[in-house]
């Protein structure tokens, strides 16, 4: 019997948000206000679009925007949670869902070795085209109204599990770490022996801690984490119980 950690990335294993970061690669650091005044709400994935599209056409790199990209930090103890994980596998299986791209969390984790310690990453599939462009695509089309239109978390991670259980893999409990609004969704939907863990001072955590003032109703329990320290305790209060 296994338990499953389902991780955000943005904000949640880095320490910043990996499509705000490459911003870093444009000329003067910033896009043109005209690009930034083109986004609209629930179609984030068609703005980073764009703006692949504009670092191309300003000449940036793939070495380049590789480079700007692995020098991102870790949320604070994320390290050693990856390396509690990597010593006890057995234990966990490991996913990242994620709003990111492809490109982008696979040059991170593998810069820092930790590609091979998860079992699977659901992320908006990204490519450098023949003239050297990054493309991204949405995810996948799903009819939630809670969520942005390229992805639901929550389908992901039901799919997931069902898919899981067909094999005989069946998880004694749910941990879902995450920041975000988009976080929302998933947890929601978390059972009575599941997990969330929102960062401490971020929006899933605000958002949850309005819901439960309005006493709307959550099975799982709700664990708060600065560190990956404090998740790493956590977890090994669960392996014990
Ligand atoms: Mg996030
Ligand atoms: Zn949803």
């Amino acid at each position: 019997m296994k338990i499953l950690l389902v991780f955000d990335f943005d904000n949640t294993i880095i320490d910043d948000n990996s499509d705000t970061w490459i911003v870093q690669c444009a000329p003067d650091k910033k896009l043109p206000i005209e690009l930034q005044e083109s986004y609209q709400k629930g179609f984030w994935t068609e703005f980073m679009g764009r703006v692949f599209k504009y670092l191309g056409d300003e000449g940036v790199q793939e070495d380049e925007m590789r480079r700007a990209m692995t020098s991102m930090p870790f949320s604070p103890g994320m390290v050693e949670l990856f390396n509690y994980i990597r010593k006890n596998k057995e234990t966990f299986d490991c996913i990242i869902i994620s709003d990111s791209n492809s490109v982008f969390i696979e040059w991170i984790l593998e810069a820092a070795n930790f590609h091979d310690m998860f079992d699977k990453v659901f992320t908006n599939p990204a490519a450098f085209n023949s003239h050297g462009y990054l493309t991204v695509e949405n995810y996948h089309a799903h009819s939630c109204k809670r969520c942005p239109k390229n992805l639901c978390k929550n389908v992901v991670l039901e799919d997931f599990v069902d898919k899981q259980l067909q094999e005989g893999v069946n998880y004694t409990r749910i941990v879902y770490i995450g920041d975000g609004g988009n976080d929302v969704c998933p947890v929601t939907f978390l059972k009575k022996d599941d997990v969330a863990m929102p960062r401490k001072g971020y929006t899933l955590q605000k958002t949850l801690s309005r819901m439960s003032q309005n006493l709307e109703p959550m099975e799982s329990s709700i664990v708060i984490w600065s560190s990956g320290v404090e998740i790493i305790s956590y977890l090994q209060f669960l392996i014990k119980e």
